[in-house]
């Protein structure tokens, strides 16, 4: 089992700009003393073969997909498909738990720090434009019942294990709070308290038509609406308003304005498959697909969660599943042509 909270401590010392690539594990080797070459070879030997027959047990998967779910409200009388009543987000949580995935953040999921135990399948939980109905504390910080925070902790606590994380994308609607102090409030708890705050940009327009300094001008100003309330945790991912990418998908990734720069390790879209892991070549840190919730009916027959969920299922092989060891890359040696070559020092292929 690994422990979260010193795994977040010692990834943040490493990685303290996140961006795609940046490996937690790098460097932890050179550190050591070096013992005598050959017996270092041979523990080498021994730890491999180990490790080996540890990913080989957990049936590690570490290539294949993982799903990123993405909510909107959580309100008792739903007024549009993106909506779901506290009962029905319950429902999909205590589904997720039961079929062993474990929730981390999307910049966990993008910097590839997946630490999750072996056998289990990570998911990527994400909420959209800040509505109140995803996060009220009260006046003592207290999670308000029916929210999306206070279901996802209840769960947690049912399910040992299923860790209470999630990407907030936010917008200057700011779960519907008026002042500046409030939002940092609001933020600095979030932050606190292990989930992750993302760039929805501060209006949410469409960015799709619009010229660069434009679109560099609205991602900016939604990155420092989120920086200026909480400065330790600048955003490490933005989600594209309506999904719609720039005419140059790049501009959402990285850009400069008055001198001050973004550069996000992943562009979340709002459609409609599993994500690529983020070892695989096919991963693209320009359109990350997301899936929205919903049961398997009418337009969500194929492509929203339940659908997924059940395809993901039958389809083992297509799905990401840690071997417990966040310091290796672990799949069968069959998959081996799918791994992106950057990731390779990492690989453990059985
Ligand atoms: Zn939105």
């Amino acid at each position: 089992m690994v422990h979260f909270g010193l795994v977040r401590i010692g990834l943040a010392a490493v990685c303290a700009v996140a961006v795609s690539g940046c490996m937690p594990w790098a460097g932890d080797e050179a550190k050591k003393a070096a013992p005598p070459a050959k017996r270092v070879a041979a523990d080498a030997e021994a730890t491999k073969a180990v490790r080996l027959a540890a990913a080989k047990k957990a049936g590690a998967n570490e290539l294949g997909q993982i799903p990123v779910l993405m909510y909107h409200r959580i309100v008792d009388r739903p007024t549009t498909v993106d909506d779901l009543t506290p009962q029905q987000f319950r429902a999909e949580l205590e589904l997720l738990a039961k079929e062993n995935y474990v929730p981390i953040t999307a910049a966990e999921y993008v910097t590839g720090r997946i630490g999750i135990p072996a056998g289990k399948h990570p998911v990527v939980l994400t909420f959209d434009d800040s509505s109140p109905s995803q996060v009220t504390l009260d006046g003592t910080g207290t999670p308000k019942a029916g929210t999306a925070l206070a279901i996802l902790l209840d769960v947690a606590r049912r399910h040992p294990g299923f860790r209470p994380v999630g990407t907030f994308y936010v917008t200057k609607d700011m779960f519907g709070l008026a002042t500046p102090e409030e939002h940092a409030q609001v933020l600095n708890w979030l932050h606190g308290n292990g989930f992750d705050i993302g760039n929805h940009t501060r209006d949410h327009l469409n960015l799709r038509g619009r010229d660069k300094k434009a679109v560099f001008a609205e991602v900016m100003a939604g990155h420092k609406l989120i920086t200026d309330l909480v400065k330790e945790a600048p955003p490490v991912t933005l989600a594209l308003p309506y999904g719609n990418q720039p005419n140059q998908p790049e501009w959402a990734r990285k850009g400069t304005v008055g001198g001050q720069t973004y550069n996000y390790g992943g562009v979340f879209l709002a459609g409609y498959t599993p994500a690529a892991s983020p070892f695989a070549k096919d991963f693209n840190p320009l359109a990350i697909p997301r899936i929205r919730s919903g049961e398997k009916k009418g337009d969500c027959k194929r492509f929203c969660s339940i659908a997924w969920l059940d395809w993901l299922k039958a389809n083992p092989d297509k799905r990401f599943t840690s071997d417990g060891d966040a310091t290796s890359v672990a799949y069968p040696k069959f998959k081996e042509s799918f791994m992106a070559p950057r990731f390779n020092s990492y690989a453990l292929a059985y």
